[in-house]
């Protein structure tokens, strides 16, 4: 199996060894060659807010995520989706190191949607595995790398991975560009890192721009471990996570939740929208997969729908108040 690192050089980038390698499985699987396909036709509106849009996106092959059952024990009763043994034969891979596999995701949301899987079937964890995930998306550049916390999202929380399509396909990328000199609160200024708080976003968002790891970890270790003194009874603090690596430096959103699925997704009749809000829906696209919730789905709904998955503004608060204590605290190198 080919190493990922092994296949770039100097005349093929990151992304055009994935898109080849996208390109290649849907020539020899038909179930990625329709799914792809279909995508080309899928359909797209557009919500504006104040400086910043949502897109929702109608897709039907998503409702296996969307409606995935992520109880102990449905997971328990099925075979694990992830596992080697339990792949598609005509599903390949790419390594990543020791730890990881790349693999092209049957149905996709990006128009190069890559699943990241880890080799062994290990549970869904963040901060022990986000190094990983930074070294993950500066090897990808000019693609994102995602991370869904087991009860945020993954639909498997049991195993492992991560997911990885175009920087530039969700609104976040180029909303944090504009929001952060104007509405985003700057936590921290340094040599090589800065970190905002992004309040009225509809959705809470913690960002880091850095060039060095080291000081992205620091970072990544003070919100995860306060934010873990409020949520005590979970595994992990609920969280979704965006990376991606351009230019020389990390630029890394952190998503703080409260629930994993808003009411509407439990609601029956005209009340329901299945969603079951990710790292693409917080990273400013909605993915729908009913035609009824697609023609239905209005601006008061993903504002509440936002307002119910994240965390509240009193926890978000006490959360920038110590991030921005600790990191002035002479954790990392300020700037001059
Ligand atoms: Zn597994």
């Amino acid at each position: 199996m080919d190493q990922f690192l092994n296949l770039i050089d100097t005349n093929k980038s990151a992304a055009q060894v994935l898109s080849e390698f996208a390109e290649a499985q849907k020539q020899s699987w038909l179930l990625a060659k329709d799914n792809y396909q279909g995508l080309n036709s899928v359909e797209v509106k557009f919500f504006q807010f104040e400086g910043f849009y949502i897109k929702v996106q109608f897709n039907t092959e998503r409702i296996r995520s969307s409606a995935a059952k992520v109880d102990k024990e449905s997971i328990a009763e099925r075979k694990c989706f992830l596992c080697n043994e339990n792949r598609p034969v005509e599903q390949q891979a790419i390594a990543f190191g020791d730890q990881f596999l790349i693999l092209v995701n049957p149905y996709p949301i990006f128009k190069t949607h890559l699943t990241i899987s880890s080799n062994t079937h290990i549970d869904q964890r963040f901060l022990v595995n986000a190094t990983a995930l930074l070294e993950l998306a500066a090897a990808m550049e000019g693609f994102t790398v995602l991370y869904n916390g087991p009860e945020s999202g993954a639909s498997a929380p049991d195993h492992l991975h991560f997911q990885a399509g175009e920087s530039d396909f969700m609104p976040v990328n180029q909303d944090f560009e504009k929001l952060k000199t104007t509405s985003g609160q700057l936590l921290f200024s340094g040599v090589n890192t800065h970190v905002w708080a992004f309040e009225n976003y509809l959705r809470k968002m913690i960002s880091i721009e850095t060039s060095s790891i080291t000081e992205g970890m620091e970072v990544i270790t003070v919100f995860y471990q306060k934010f873990r003194e409020l949520q005590p009874d979970k595994f992990e603090p609920m969280m979704n996570v965006l990376c991606s690596w351009a230019k020389g430096k990390w630029t890394i959103h952190l998503f703080p939740r409260k629930a994993h699925r808003p009411t509407q997704f439990f609601a029956r009749g005209d009340e329901q929208i299945l969603i079951s809000p990710g790292s693409v829906d917080l990273g400013g696209v909605f993915v729908v997969p009913r035609r009824q919730d697609f023609d239905k789905i209005t601006k008061e709904d993903i504002v509440d729908i936002m307002s119910q998955v994240s965390v509240n503004q009193e926890l978000f608060a006490i959360l920038t108040v110590e991030i921005k204590s600790k990191l002035n605290g002479n954790l990392i190198q300020h700037s001059k």
